[in-house]
């Protein structure tokens, strides 16, 4: 049976459940017991990324970021 990973908006916290696909986006009680929870993508099918690091690369790469353009 597939794990999802979810997050509590109300407290925060992150937490699997095992469950089946079928019921992936039927909503997730958080082990606090809030029920305003969101899914997060899979990990499973991205090789390699690491979770809670949404860094953009520069690298030299970027049109606009790295101009000074961005902020
Ligand atoms: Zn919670």
């Amino acid at each position: 049976m597939p794990r999802y990973d979810y997050r509590c908006r109300s407290c925060g916290d992150t937490f699997e459940l095992s469950r089946p696909m079928a019921e992936s986006a039927a909503p997730a009680v958080c082990p606090e017991g809030h029920e305003d929870t969101v899914k997060l993508l899979s990990t499973v099918a991205v090789g390699g990324m690491a979770k809670g690091a949404p860094a953009p690369s520069g690298g030299g790469g970027g049109g606009c970021c790295g101009g000074g353009c961005c902020g």
